[in-house]
């Protein structure tokens, strides 16, 4: 069994095709082993982590159609580990495999205001926004959503990157010149700042028949605007944690994902849940899965790409997953010295500050009851 042109399972002994050699990748190949399947990387260094795992690897650009050509003529299915892979890059792949999530969902989620105008279409809250093409819009922007708010990049933000704090003593010039948006970015987006109560996120899997499973919602803490910690499950009301669930399934849904959406909100104090951003690959507050799940986000990822039964979503037990950023990978030896810590060093050579050099998962109390599905 190979390709999946008449909608078939793509079965083990297939190889999937990642594009991206990061952790999520790496994570995503061992989760593939395990069921059998093969994986061939697509990235630009042969020691990336998730080419040291794979059974094979293809070197080269996101625009290099030589080597995108070779990949998809040697893989039955195509997925991807990292958010901004191009467009054209995608639509090449699908031209001759199937690729998961497909192009179309990758278009929205690229771009701030795609997603937050797609959420809102469908009746899901977001903060207030406004589109800004340069400083002049920023100042009518500010007039419309108030302050405090915050300034990013339309495209290719991430950790904090491209952001930029807004309050009434703001020069909107000096803002709009050190978000770095531009031509490049597609502009920028002024959001309302949203004084949350915590942030979380929801992982959904969907597989080709439309069938989906949620993991449980999840509260992340970030330190310097990258993910620091994330609890398992967030000390949410029930009543937040089935809204979060069901936003997450309907955008999953809306989208047409086949594969994984995670989607990140937040949870305001009156308990009521705001998207911020969606990512249609694994996702940095999805890691807990791998130890404390029944499924894990990568196993998960693998059964939607291919057509197979989607897995039991619910949780094994409580769990706390802290990232090991640069520095913190010193620490390993304590970690692997304790019973209830699993660690995962992500095979990076070279530790610098704010790398993902690995992560721990801390294993709490049984909670969960089985077989519950979206639990
Ligand atoms: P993002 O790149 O959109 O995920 O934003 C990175 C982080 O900045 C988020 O995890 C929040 O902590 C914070 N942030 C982003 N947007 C807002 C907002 N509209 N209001 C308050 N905080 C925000």
């Amino acid at each position: 069994m190979s390709r999946n042109e008449s909608g078939s399972p793509i079965l083990p002994g297939a190889t999937i095709g990642i594009l991206g050699g990061g952790q999520l990748g790496r994570m995503t190949a061992l989760a593939a082993a395990n069921l059998g399947y093969r994986c061939h990387i697509f990235c630009q260094n042969p020691d990336e982590p998730a080419a040291q795992v794979a059974t094979v690897t293809t070197l080269g650009r996101f625009d290099d159609a030589d080597a995108l050509d070779s990949f998809a003529a040697r893989i039955d299915v195509a997925t991807l580990e990292f958010e901004n892979v191009p467009i054209e890059t995608l639509e090449r792949i699908a031209a001759r495999v199937p690729v998961h999530p497909a192009p179309s969902v990758q278009a929205v989620a690229q771009n701030r205001l795609r997603e937050k105008t797609f959420a809102n279409e469908l009746g899901i809250a977001t903060a207030p926004f406004r589109a800004v093409g340069d400083a002049a819009a920023l100042v009518g922007a500010i007039a419309e959503i108030g302050t405090p708010a915050v300034l990013k990049t339309v495209r290719f933000g991430y950790d904090g990157k491209g952001q930029v704090g807004i309050d009434a003593a703001t020069d909107p010039t000096e803002a709009w010149a050190a978000s770095g948006a531009g031509p490049d970015t597609d502009g920028g987006i002024l959001e309302g700042f949203v004084d949350f109560a915590c942030e979380i996120s929801v992982i959904v899997a969907r597989a080709p028949n439309g069938e989906t499973a949620a993991f449980v919602p999840v509260e992340n803490r970030h330190r310097n605007h990258i993910l620091d910690e994330t609890i398992v499950p967030a000390p949410i009301p029930d009543a937040t944690s089935q809204m979060a669930r069901d936003v997450a399934i309907r955008l999953c849904e809306g989208l047409g994902v086949v594969g994984l959406l995670a989607v990140e909100m937040f949870v305001t104090a009156q308990g009521d849940v705001l998207v911020n951003e969606v990512a249609p690959r694994p996702h940095n507050s999805g890691h807990w899965s791998i130890d404390a799940g029944r499924t894990s986000q990568y196993e998960q990822l693998v059964r939607a790409i291919c057509g197979l039964p989607l897995g039991d979503p619910t949780r094994r037990c409580d769990a706390v997953m802290k990232n090991l950023i640069g520095d913190d990978v010193e620490t390993w030896r304590e970690i692997i010295a304790d019973p209830t810590a699993r660690l995962h060093l992500y095979g990076k050579a070279e530790t610098r500050p704010g790398r993902k050099m690995g992560h721990v998962t801390r294993l709490g109390a049984v909670t969960c009851k089985r077989g519950r599905r979206n639990a």
